[in-house]
């Protein structure tokens, strides 16, 4: 078995880690870059909890990302692409393929971790949301998951989730001129990116951290951003650039 995929599967129980509180049972979905034209992706009816050789399959990006341009598909037609994008292993890529494969086309990015942590869906699920995630409030959360995050509306999963996706990145890049490093999905879940494994666990622990804390400012008047002065010296300070690489 490859290294990559070796990295993927550990990456994958570590996220499905029950002391995580990530995702049960089926939830959640894990991606890497194989090459320049295909990615591993969980299959559909897999675990992450149990992954292994087989929880993979491997899949042609440029038939993925295409299909993103069509018009509406039926349900059959996705399952059919998706089948014909396989390249190797016996069963049906996830249904969230779409998503990863925009997710892995972002520069720098090689992993891919999908999940549903209980304390950012608390807030994900709230009334508000997106006011929520709109400021930092403590330095660590800048350095590892960078000052704002790529917001995307509720949708039905599959294409309709992935086309919003797209549209929420693309926002999200002419507005900061960088790659996201966190997605969050209305009502549904978080994505974090990486270059490595070790970036999507680390994002993803302290994005769950960060709505913890979140959390907690609501029993207390509500959430303190950090001034935007202070937000972008800590986003540009060199020893939080050095320590952000040391994350890696
Ligand atoms: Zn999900």
């Amino acid at each position: 078995m490859s290294e990559l995929l070796q990295q993927l599967i550990d990456m994958s129980r570590t996220l499905a880690d029950p002391a995580w509180d990530c995702v049960i049972l089926g939830e959640g979905n894990t991606s890497a870059a194989a090459d320049e034209s295909s990615f591993w992706i969980k299959a559909s009816g897999t675990q992450l909890n149990r992954a292994d050789r087989n929880t993979f399959v491997r899949v042609q990006s440029a038939p993925i990302l295409a299909a993103l341009d069509r018009a509406e598909m039926g349900d059959d037609e996705v399952k059919q692409l998706l089948k014909s994008a396989t390249v190797e292993g016996e069963r049906a890529p996830s249904i969230e393929t779409f998503l990863h494969a925009l997710c892995l086309d972002l520069q720098g990015i090689r992993f891919v971790g999908h999940t549903h942590p209980t304390p950012a869906l608390s807030l994900l699920c709230s009334q508000q949301s997106r006011e929520l995630f709109a400021g930092s409030v403590f330095p660590d959360q800048i350095v590892l998951m960078g000052p704002s995050y790529a917001y995307v509306p509720y949708r039905d999963p599959g294409l309709p989730l992935a086309t919003a996706l797209r549209e929420a990145i693309s926002e999200f890049m002419d507005a900061k001129r960088r790659v996201p490093r966190v997605i969050l999905m209305e009502n549904h879940g978080v994505i974090a990116l990486g270059s490595t494994t070790q970036e999507v666990l680390n994002v993803t622990q302290m994005l769950v951290k960060t709505c913890r804390i979140l959390a907690g400012t609501l029993a207390a008047s509500g959430p303190r951003f950090l001034a935007p002065e202070n937000v972008q010296r800590v986003d540009n300070r060199p020893d939080e650039l050095a320590r952000r690489d040391g994350f890696r």
